[in-house]
């Protein structure tokens, strides 16, 4: 089933005189990874904030499982089915793995009329908790204070978090970033399995990993698209070559 949930077409973001995203389209696919790769500034997260609704595009527009987006809130999108993880880390160390998890879970329930409708909510937001935290690979880790869990152990916490409100499109902001390669190894089997329920759109700078990964590749640089197809298509693009990945292996990465 090769079903698109996420397409945005065009979409331009300008800070003053910036044009940081620049008539960017990008489809997500259901069961495919899409990364998005290239140099600092060439406005990878900004595509992200554009399609989770952090930030309204100067011009283009967003569709989700079929819906218009564009402008709508975060929140709204969060409930139409879209999860994104931050560049910046989004969670609160003194708070347990736990209560993390389940204020995210909880972020996702309309606020309840009644107390009975309450009551039954609490158990969901519980269950969808539960499922994040496994899923995401720390159950042994969920009654721990996140500030006491190791970096990479941080890093798939957020991932259950975004987890947490069970969304069907995932975005994904580096998520690599700062692992060692034990913890950047287990990453990508998460990511791996979680391709299999979701459309994911990857911004990552480890190549190894984008290139086990990908199913979909976008290079970005200053604000464009200069390739976007199949993995090894994109490899073997002269401009990309010359742009990004060449530069890339010329400093030994
Ligand atoms: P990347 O994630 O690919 O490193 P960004 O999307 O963070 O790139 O940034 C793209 C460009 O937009 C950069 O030149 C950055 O300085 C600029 N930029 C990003 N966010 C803002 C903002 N809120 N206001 C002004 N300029 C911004
Ligand atoms: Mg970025």
């Amino acid at each position: 089933m090769n079903e698109v949930l996420l397409s945005a077409r065009s979409l331009t973001k300008r800070f003053g005189g910036l044009a940081a995203v620049n008539e960017v389209s990008v489809d997500l696919w259901r069961d495919r990874i899409h990364a998005v790769i290239g140099p600092n500034g060439a406005g990878k997260s900004t595509l992200t904030n554009l399609l989770s609704g952090d930030l309204p595009p100067t011009s283009g527009s967003v569709s989700l499982g079929g819906q218009d987006v564009t402008g709508w809130s975060p929140e709204k999108i969060s409930r139409q089915g879209l999860g994104r993880s931050y560049q910046k880390t989004n969670i609160f160390l003194p708070f347990s793995v736990w209560d993390n998890v389940r204020l995210a879970s909880q972020s996702r329930e309309p606020h309840a009329a009644s107390w009975l409708k309450r009551a039954i909510s609490f158990e969901a937001i519980n269950a969808r908790a539960e499922r994040a935290i496994k899923l995401a690979g720390l159950e042994s880790r969920k009654n721990r204070l996140a500030g006491t869990i190791s970096h990479g152990e941080q890093r798939q916490l957020e991932i259950a978090m975004t987890l947490a409100t069970e969304p069907q499109v995932l975005l994904l902001d580096e998520p690599l970033a700062g692992m060692g390669v034990a913890e950047a190894e287990r990453m990508v089997e998460l990511l791996l399995q979680l391709k299999k329920e979701h459309a994911m759109l990857l911004v990552e700078h480890d190549m190894d990993a984008v290139f086990t990964l990908a199913d979909q590749l976008t290079v970005m640089v200053n604000g464009q698209v200069i390739a976007s197809g199949t993995p090894a298509a994109v490899r073997a693009d002269a401009t990309v070559q010359a742009a990004y990945l060449g530069e890339e292996s010329d400093e030994g990465h």
